[in-house]
């Protein structure tokens, strides 16, 4: 358990890729024991429009892991070019795929298209990412439902540190609708007195020292350093960006990752730290398979207790 007396003088590292594995396993034999009364295996559509190369990685990504757990991939490409009511019919014919259990809309779309509208048409109960409105107001009133993935995936990191919650001031930096306003309402939900920053936020380093537990997504590459925290607390940095590459490394060398926060800085005084790349991005990609799973089991009346602590 890490608790407020918790010191170290190096952070443990919040290891999302060995723990999203693992989660990889559990998903992978919910699936081979359901598989037989359900008579199919479970079906993710993850529909890509254009060709935005980031997105292009992050949907190889999520069809590669899919694949590893027995989920069928039944999504689609379509052109840049492609209109919104070619889209929407789209998405409205996987609403009415029996095969598909969990349908993604992968950001952003091209210019031209309005996310909103195409998200709402997303059947609620298909919504894999946890995005749709009806899926954010379940969220606020503690009903069941898919969650967004990544804030979902925060919460799994902190529950596999044992990470104590309840009681426990938390910082959330960023407010967006994908990641800080679903992130404050899951610690909200598991009884941690919540925070939310954002880029009106005054002082913004004593408001983040009074964090037990720190979840950075503010979208700003290395923004929080060793000012910034507490020492002793517990730190997720969401935030993921390429830098430019180093010159020195030649013509073909490819930018380093990096966050939200300064690990160097940081890692000698938190209690515990997530990594970028290795943190929160692998937990996203295990969220997404646990609400498509999740889906398949509460449609064809399958016991999907085994998966229970995943989900909040
Ligand atoms: P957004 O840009 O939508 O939101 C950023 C939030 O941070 C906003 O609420 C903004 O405030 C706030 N903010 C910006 N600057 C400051 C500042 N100086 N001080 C305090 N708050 C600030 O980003 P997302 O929420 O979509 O994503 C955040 C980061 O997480 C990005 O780096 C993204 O790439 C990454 N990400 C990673 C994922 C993963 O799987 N690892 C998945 C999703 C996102 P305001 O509302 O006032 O503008």
């Amino acid at each position: 358990m890490l608790g407020a007396c918790y010191r170290s003088p190096v952070a443990l590292l919040l290891d999302g890729r060995s723990l999203a594995a693992a989660i990889e396993r559990r998903l992978e034999a919910v699936v081979a024991t359901g598989l037989t009364q359900a008579g199919r295996p479970p079906g993710l559509a993850v529909l890509r429009v254009g060709d935005d190369p980031a997105s292009g990685v992050y949907v190889a990504n999520k069809e590669k892991a899919c694949s590893r757990i027995g989920i069928r991939n039944l999504g689609a490409h379509l052109a840049a070019t492609t209109a919104a009511a070619e889209v929407l019919a789209c998405i409205e014919r996987l609403n009415a795929d029996p095969a598909v259990d969990g349908i993604l809309l992968q950001l952003p779309l091209p210019a031209g298209l309005a996310e909103g509208p195409l998200l709402a048409a997303i059947d609620a109960d298909k919504d894999a990412d946890g995005l749709h409105t009806l899926n954010l107001g379940r969220l606020l009133k503690g009903e069941p439902g898919p969650r967004s993935c990544t804030p979902a995936g925060v919460m799994a990191l902190l529950a596999a540190a044992g990470v104590e919650l309840a009681g426990r001031r938390a910082v959330v930096v960023g407010r967006s609708i994908l990641v800080g306003q679903p992130m404050a309402l899951m610690l909200q939900a598991a009884n941690a007195t919540v925070s939310v920053a954002h880029s009106h936020t005054t002082d913004l380093a004593t408001l983040t020292r009074t964090a037990d537990v720190l979840v950075v997504a503010a979208g700003r590459p290395r923004m929080l350093g060793a000012e910034h925290v507490k020492p002793g607390a517990v730190v997720v940095d969401v935030g993921i960006h390429r830098l430019d590459p180093d010159p020195s490394e030649g013509p073909t060398a490819r930018g380093k990752l990096c966050g939200d926060v300064r690990f160097e800085e940081v890692e000698p005084i938190a209690a515990a730290l997530s990594p970028v790349p290795g943190g929160v991005g692998p937990m996203t990609v295990s969220m997404l398979l646990v609400n498509t799973v999740v889906a398949w089991c509460r449609r064809h009346g399958l016991d999907a207790s085994a998966l229970a602590d995943l989900l909040v």
